[in-house]
């Protein structure tokens, strides 16, 4: 089974309809991406080269992904907004020899490339085509470089096969698109927006990119005003600012996949309340994409604040269990860490065998997130363990205490981290961004939590360190208060 094998199957039953979209205009046609991908392939080299791809969202990403799977090559998107030292070293980690770079981003890197776009890149479908492949489900599809909010990037391998469970489990849990859908690609396409290609590509959606190449909010929602029956991927910072546009649910908005990230109560009733029930919630890694857990658009209705906390259920084809400290399975309700295991879940980290065998064991894959679950089945999540603050020998989730700081009207973000302390081991210490005094969040949190947990210092800053996906740095908030 080669990835391929979904673009081959829209073309061969939609040809002729407009597959890829640049904003309002259509791009392609299904057959016409079909055969540039299959031309394209054939000037990509032997199977197994690595491909890498450093683009801000552009309409030739789609040609490029299914041009690197007929070549049996391995795809290696590098999200645009890194630094180009880091871009630098994932080109050098990957040992990636064919490289793609948009025109915005290739004057910043320091290696020979393909500027996409220009007649020396369209020249590479002036040939002929190649036939497509049969190939193993194993070989190698993607190189996932994981976002590095805790060190050093490291690429996931995912296969053909991971991506195909990735594909139908999508389709069986979360959203049923048709020939008359599209997905708009609001989110960087070289992760979460991305993955979603091959699901929506089976199916004949079509492919909307914004012309503004990123997300813009009122952008986003005119796009999902004119084409129809709508999908997107968005972190649930975009979906804040899609809120905050104070518009209201466009015609066509069918589904907004959130995740990667933490989606809080108080934010999701908000969007609930501006959009309607088109929200699903993901929870998943780079290392098993896009599939760990997941609520569905009518578990959020009517749901309580116990489901919309959770990170909901385990997603179809993916054991999830919860691993107490000796590793054996956690009782209801007690917090350890989540594993998984199942055909979406990477074989390894790419030239990396410590980090591998200390993320792969026993055919489980360490999540180095820390949950519990429920006894209806619903996963919480509380942060990742390297998150967690020990206060005086007792465990505090700082996503709790973030909660219900941002139940406070006066508080528009909040980032908790612990601070090294003598006497307590670690304190909690909380960045507040709002318009809100020290005195007042602390009468709003003790009668809500623990006092424990209450902050024992608050930093008011303009605005929490993001990563270019839009995760909030622990790290950056922890270095601040050296
Ligand atoms: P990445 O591999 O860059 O996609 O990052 C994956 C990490 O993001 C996970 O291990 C979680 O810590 C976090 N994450 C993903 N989905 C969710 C979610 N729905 N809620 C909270 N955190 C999430």
């Amino acid at each position: 089974m080669n990835l391929f094998a979904l673009l081959d199957q829209a073309a061969s039953r939609f040809g002729e309809r407009g597959a890829v979209y640049l904003g309002a205009r259509q791009v392609h046609t299904w057959a016409q991406l079909r055969e540039r991908a299959l031309r394209l392939a054939a000037t990509l080299g032997q199977p197994g080269t690595r491909v890498a791809v450093a683009s801000e969202n552009r309409p030739e990403i789609i040609e490029l992904m299914f041009a690197v799977w007929a070549a049996e090559c391995v795809y290696v998107p590098i999200n645009y907004k890194l630094h180009p030292r880091e871009m630098g070293q994932i080109l050098e980690d990957s040992g990636a020899t064919q490289v793609f770079a948009s025109p915005k981003i290739a004057p910043t890197l320091d290696a020979p490339l393909e500027v996409i776009g220009t007649p020396a890149y369209e020249n590479r479908f002036a040939g002929e085509a190649l036939a497509p492949p049969v190939t193993d489900a194993e070989t190698l599809a993607w190189l996932f470089y994981t976002s590095g909010t805790t060190g050093k990037s490291k690429g996931a391998m995912l296969s053909h096969r991971n991506l195909m469970a990735m594909t139908v489990s999508h389709l069986a849990d979360f959203d049923a698109p048709d020939e008359n859908c599209s997905l708009v690609h609001g989110a960087p396409m070289s992760h979460g927006s991305g993955l979603y290609v091959p699901p929506y590509v089976l199916r004949g959606a079509r492919q909307v990119i914004p012309e503004s190449a990123a997300f813009e909010p009122d952008e986003f929602l005119d796009l999902c005003e004119s084409h129809p029956g709508c999908s997107a991927f968005l972190a649930p910072t975009m979906v804040q600012r899609l809120v905050q546009t104070g518009r209201s649910c466009p015609a066509n908005l069918r589904t907004i996949v959130y995740g990667g990230g933490p989606m809080y109560v108080d934010s999701l009733k908000k969007a609930m309340a501006a959009f309607g029930p088109v929200f699903v919630q993901l929870y998943g890694q780079g290392e098993a994409p896009m599939t760990i857990t997941g609520l569905r658009r009518h578990d959020h209705v009517d749901a309580d604040d116990a489901v919309l906390g959770s990170v909901g259920y385990a997603r179809s084809g993916v054991d999830v269990a919860v691993l107490s400290d000796d590793g054996t399975p956690a009782a209801v309700g007690e917090i350890g860490e989540i594993v998984c295991h199942g055909d979406v879940v990477m074989s390894g980290y790419w030239n990396n065998p410590d980090a591998t065998a200390a993320t792969l064991q026993n055919g489980w894959l360490r999540t180095g997130d820390m949950g519990s679950f429920d006894d209806r089945g619903y996963l919480t999540l509380r942060d990742r363990s390297k998150d967690v603050v020990i206060s005086g020998g007792s465990n505090i989730y700082p996503r709790e205490v973030e909660e219900v700081l941002l139940e406070h009207p006066g508080v528009i973000e909040a980032g908790v981290v612990g601070a090294p302390d003598e006497e307590w081991g670690e304190v909690v210490v909380a960045f507040v961004v709002g318009d809100v005094t020290v005195e007042e969040l602390d009468a709003h949190l003790l009668e809500r939590i623990a006092r424990f947990k209450r902050p024992k210092r608050y930093e008011f800053i303009d605005e929490l360190p993001k990563n270019s996906y839009g995760k909030v740095l622990k790290r950056a908030l922890r270095e601040r208060l050296q």
